[in-house]
């Protein structure tokens, strides 16, 4: 199968890949950079979506951009990174004479409003409630195809968590303070901490770009893009700090977070949501990191 995915060169899309080349597919990644094996959002926008049976949207700037000022310029940076490759990914495909069978979009776990107690499956009816709520709410919207393109092409959204691997994300910022036995509880450590090994992730994605075996639904499958464990982010930092072989005692207050990354982006530590991957694991999908131990000994054990 000829893949295409917008944001490929990201610490997901790298994963997701590695996974489909393994596999025997053959991967060309959208970029705002030219390159070997890549085409620009420019190039698509002008030529048209290349010949492809699946296609992927992971663009989006980094919402923990170190190098980033949390502001006005910031926040409008991360809506139209993702809405804007999002609907252009969609235009192409709508417009495309051989639409792809399958266009899977990876958003976010931040459409569930974060609770101690409430346990949120792909079934839950939600409303946006805040800044990153409606993000999601944009994000999935602007993925939707045309009802004629929507009987062809199957249209995936899965709703990830914080993604874990060795290559980046929240685990390589994270680390350096880990490994210095500076690491600690965010806030009460209470909080929910959904999260996803970045092999998972790529392996619920490649289960998404699959062929429909029956004509698709016209309205997008969600998918929750987690591992079936339930933690907690104390459990996330004790677990780090036992495979780790380093102490975690010193918890980060919530007003300290909220002085660093600004209390709207803090939300996403300090705050957390318990999410089941109902129709995932419905769906047969096999984890290879169900759990915390075994994710964070593939990450740093060893
Ligand atoms: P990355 O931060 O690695 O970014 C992915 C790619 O997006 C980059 O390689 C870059 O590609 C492109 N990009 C970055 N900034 C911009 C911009 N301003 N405009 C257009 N394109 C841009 O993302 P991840 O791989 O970590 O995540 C993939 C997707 O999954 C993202 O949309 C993210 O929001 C979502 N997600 C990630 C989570 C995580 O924990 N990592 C958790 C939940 C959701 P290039 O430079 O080639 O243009």
């Amino acid at each position: 199968m000829r893949v295409l995915i917008g944001g490929g060169s990201g610490f997901v899309g790298r994963e997701l890949t590695r996974l489909l080349r393994n596999k025997g597919h053959q991967v060309t990644v959208i970029s705002r950079q030219p390159g070997p094996g890549k085409i620009t959002w420019g190039e698509l926008e002008s030529h048209g979506l290349p010949p492809c049976e699946g296609a992927v949207n992971l663009a989006g700037e980094n919402l923990m951009n170190p190098l980033r000022w949390w502001n006005e310029s910031y926040k409008k940076d991360l809506f139209s990174s993702r809405i804007d490759t999002t609907k252009t990914l969609a235009q192409a495909i709508a417009a495309s004479s051989s639409p792809p069978h399958s266009w899977v979009l990876v958003s976010g776990v931040a459409c569930y409003k974060p609770s101690l107690t409430a346990e949120y499956t792909e079934d839950h009816e939600w409303t946006p409630f805040d800044l990153f709520s409606n993000l999601v709410k944009e994000w999935e919207a602007s993925a939707l195809l045309p009802e004629n393109v929507a009987k062809i092409t199957k249209q995936v959204v899965i709703r990830s968590g914080l993604v874990l691997g060795r290559d980046g994300g929240a685990m390589k910022q994270m680390l350096p303070a880990f490994w210095l036995g500076l690491g600690g509880t965010l806030g009460s450590g209470t909080q929910p901490f959904p999260w996803v090994h970045a092999s998972d992730l790529a392996g619920i994605i490649a289960h998404g770009l699959e062929p429909p075996t029956d004509p698709p639904s016209t309205s997008p499958q969600v998918f929750n893009g987690v591992a079936p464990a339930l933690n907690t982010n104390y459990e996330f930092t004790k677990e780090l700090g036992k495979v780790l072989r380093r102490p975690t005692v010193l918890p980060v207050p919530v007003i300290a977070l909220n002085a660093l990354m600004g209390s709207e982006r803090a939300v996403v530590l300090s705050q957390g949501q318990k999410v089941i991957p109902k129709r995932t694991l419905e769906a047969g999908f096999q984890y290879k990191y169900p759990d915390l131990t075994s994710a964070l000994k593939e990450i740093v054990g060893n």
